[in-house]
């Protein structure tokens, strides 16, 4: 017998669709945004002019971002040949993936890592396989323990997102060395802006010297440019290649290689919003850390948010209420196993003191 309708892949059937941090509180009512880690200070000038300069909409992009990929070589110290442009960094890890993990393969991730790779491991018929994490953090020993014959690709978002945890270089040295060579190391460093000058994970240095390692980068976050959809990746021109093939034709829009190349030539907007998310989030992290007799707990944070913990008499859905009654959307992530937890982007000043002082009120009443 025919099938009255098209077949869904078995694989596609378990997958449901990547739920991002929405903005709508209770009757659609729009908050102040903290739940998509994005940058509160926007974008440089710089950038902002050049998207204003809108090339003819008539005509198709420059389908290599070839002048984007120099500007970013040049930046990072890099072969230009070596660097692929995606529609974001999240095209990007799925191509790596759809490269080198296929049905049956397992791809391994921390508990806790980017809500995004399970999906990235299903889209493509692969097992995901969650190696547990260390109080919150990717765990060298538990992924190497983890790692199995059908084990093709490990992805490792670092900073961490949602935890804001982070693997110096030579832990992630040591994963890289365990891994048997036929196995990609992804190394995620969408939050790599945010962290204070020479702290490095060696990502980069490895996906240079290696031929299986490479690194992902976005301009979603520090650049301030994530409506424009445009990331970057870097490795071995054996990788290099197998993502452009698989990649989107004309995958990153005109106006999209324009504002990165400008905000590439503003390195002082990169660091006031790093030096503005460092204050911002000591300060925020010193008032959690006040709260803890009412059971709040913040983890060690590297990126442009935290991941407080609700370990007293208010729970993290009653927090997410109660911030949402005082304007602000934050991230509640029970799917990832944190249902006690919340993930808040470090916003403005003014948003901090908002929120520290709703959840000591909450926390207080709670009590
Ligand atoms: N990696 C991590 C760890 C992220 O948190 C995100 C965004 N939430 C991405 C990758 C993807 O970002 P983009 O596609 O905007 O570059």
């Amino acid at each position: 017998m025919t099938d009255t309708r098209p077949v869904l892949k078995p694989w596609i059937e378990q997958i449901h669709a990547y739920v991002p941090g929405r903005s709508k509180g209770a009757g659609g009512r729009e908050l102040v945004k903290l739940s998509a880690n994005e940058n509160p200070l926007g974008c440089s000038p710089l950038a902002a002019a050049a998207r204003a300069e809108l090339p003819s909409p008539d005509r198709y992009p420059d389908p290599d971002s070839a002048a984007l990929r120099e500007k970013i070589a040049a930046v990072h110290g890099l072969d230009p040949a070596r660097v692929v442009c995606g529609t974001g960094s999240g095209e990007l890890l799925h191509c790596a993936v759809q490269a080198y993990a296929g049905p049956g393969d397992e791809v391994l991730f921390s508990r806790y890592a980017f809500s995004l790779y399970p999906l990235l491991a299903q889209k493509v018929g692969a097992v995901p396989v969650m190696a547990e994490a260390a109080d919150y953090a990717a765990s060298v020993d538990n992924l190497l323990a983890a790692v199995t014959q059908r084990t093709r690709v490990v992805l490792l978002d670092n900073p961490n997102n949602p935890t804001g945890t982070f693997l110096p270089a030579a832990e992630v040295a040591r994963l890289h060395a365990a891994l048997a060579p036929d196995v990609l190391l992804v190394v995620d460093q969408a939050y790599a802006e945010y962290l204070e000058p020479g702290d490095d994970d060696g990502g980069l240095a490895l996906a240079q010297a290696h031929e299986n390692v490479i690194v992902s980068r976005t301009f979603s976050k520090a650049y301030g440019l994530a409506g424009d959809r445009v990331g970057w990746a870097t490795g071995a021109p054996g990788i290099v290649d197998a993502l452009n093939r698989l990649r989107g034709a004309f995958n990153v829009p005109m106006t999209a290689q324009l504002a990165a190349m400008a905000a590439l030539d503003d390195p002082a907007f990169v660091r006031a919003s790093r030096e503005h998310n460092s204050a911002e989030r000591a300060r925020f992290v010193a008032v959690m850390e006040g709260l803890s007799n009412h059971g709040l707990r913040v983890l060690p944070s590297e990126g442009n948010f935290v991941l407080v913990l609700f370990e007293g008499a208010l729970d993290a859905a009653a927090a997410l209420d109660g911030l949402a009654d005082a304007g602000y959307a934050v991230r509640h992530l029970p799917g990832q196993g944190l249902p006690h937890g919340l993930r808040i982007t470090i916003g403005t000043a003014q948003d901090m003191d908002a929120i520290a002082e709703t959840l000591r009120r909450l926390a207080e009443q709670a009590a």
